[in-house]
């Protein structure tokens, strides 16, 4: 189990220099935490882990759920961010998709009711 980056962050950087791994990276210009290099601090001159342990904020860095679908999501959610540069791909979709399905329908009931829109 890993650590992991979550929305609190304020980026100061502070644990990109900390972490005695590199496991740290700026991927579109937010820190991301490398499941596959975090090793929790275990067997380096650490005793705690050094993001969490330096993080000016309560809640910036820590430890990753154990539960599955979460874990899962947080995973997807930053794959998608990379595919499509932006981190609210799904929100910004659905306002843009209720958003047109307004207008169709209002054009639509104006058509029903014989009123100009
Ligand atoms: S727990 Fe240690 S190895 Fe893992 S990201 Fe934090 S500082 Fe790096
Ligand atoms: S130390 Fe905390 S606030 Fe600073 S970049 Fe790392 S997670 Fe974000």
């Amino acid at each position: 189990m890993t650590y992991k980056i979550t929305s609190e962050c304020i980026s100061c950087n502070l644990c990109q220099s900390a972490c005695p791994t590199g496991a740290i990276k700026v991927v579109d210009n937010s820190l991301w935490i490398d499941a596959n290099l975090c090793t929790n601090c275990v067997g380096s001159l650490y005793t705690v882990p050094q993001c969490q342990a330096g993080c000016p904020t309560c809640n910036g860095c820590v430890k990753q759920s154990t539960d599955y679908w979460e874990s899962w999501f947080d995973a997807y959610n930053h794959v998608l961010a990379k595919l499509t540069n932006k981190q609210d791909y799904w929100e910004n979709w659905f306002n843009l998709y209720s958003q047109k399905f307004s207008e169709q329908l209002q054009e639509r009931q104006c058509r029903v009711w014989g009123v100009e829109s």
